[in-house]
């Protein structure tokens, strides 16, 4: 006789964790992709990989987002939006969106660059002055936390650096005051504060290397490899490496 009651043993986590990450994933396949080259992406320092993510080049296989990865820039917007009502609790006064509710930003090179800003610090204790100043913030992992902590923004997390050089460049009367950069410890809550003052000429970089990507596209050029090494740490790293060093499977 057949015995209906017996459960069958089920990994639940597997299977639970199998239909969220298949949901995200599906999500992520659907969502609108961006038709610019992000501002916030300039720092990295391979301009042929920013030509690929630029023109939605297919990833290598198996480098899609996977739901955990989703999950992980899920908890980035989550922190932000913490870090924001946590300041608003002092006394500093942050504006995070336009009057009408909108993200703030810009939008440079003919249209084809856009940055977003997480926001902008106006005015608070006069030791921690002048205002404005730019406010961005990440949540890191401890490991990755405790190296910006004991290096610095520009050494440790260069995109980073990067990100927040172009906005102070492109958002008007933000550069004249260094930017407020925080990054959240994600398994402490430790906070680190960090003062960036504007550096002109590598904001000019960053702007003549948006130029070279946009135009190296238009032309249907690929710019120079960053290491012609595929195993090269940055190139293991990346989403492209099978395609850009011609790697056969
Ligand atoms: S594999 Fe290396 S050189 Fe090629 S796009 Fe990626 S980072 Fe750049």
């Amino acid at each position: 006789m057949l015995d209906f009651n017996t459960a069958i043993p089920v990994d639940i986590s597997a299977r639970i964790n199998g239909l969220i990450d298949n949901a995200l994933e599906m999500e992520e396949s659907f969502s609108a992709k961006r038709n610019y080259l992000g501002g916030s992406r300039l720092g990295v320092h391979c301009e042929r990989a920013l030509q690929y993510d630029f023109t939605h080049h297919p990833k290598d296989q198996g480098r899609h987002f996977s739901g955990r990865i989703l999950r992980i820039f899920s908890r980035g917007h989550w922190v932000e939006s913490e870090m924001a009502k946590w300041i608003q609790g002092t006394e500093f006064g942050i504006t995070l969106e336009t009057r009408d509710g909108g993200q703030m930003g810009f939008v440079s090179h003919d249209g084809y660059v856009k940055g977003h800003i997480d926001g902008f610090i106006k005015a608070g204790p006069q030791d921690l002055g002048p205002f404005p100043r730019l406010w961005e913030c990440k949540g890191l992992g401890a490991k990755y936390w405790r190296a910006v902590k004991k290096h610095g923004l520009k050494k440790e997390r260069p995109t980073y650096y990067g990100q927040v050089q172009y906005y102070m460049a492109k958002i008007p009367n933000l550069s004249n005051n260094p930017a407020l950069w925080c990054a959240v410890n994600m398994d402490t809550m430790e906070l680190y504060w960090e003062s960036v003052p504007f550096d002109p000429e590598y904001a000019e970089k960053l702007d003549a290397k948006a130029w070279r990507i946009i135009n190296a596209c238009k032309a249907g050029e690929l710019l120079p490899r960053d290491s012609e090494r595929p195993d090269f740490f940055k190139c293991k790293m990346c989403d492209w490496r099978i395609t850009c060093h011609g790697i056969k499977r």
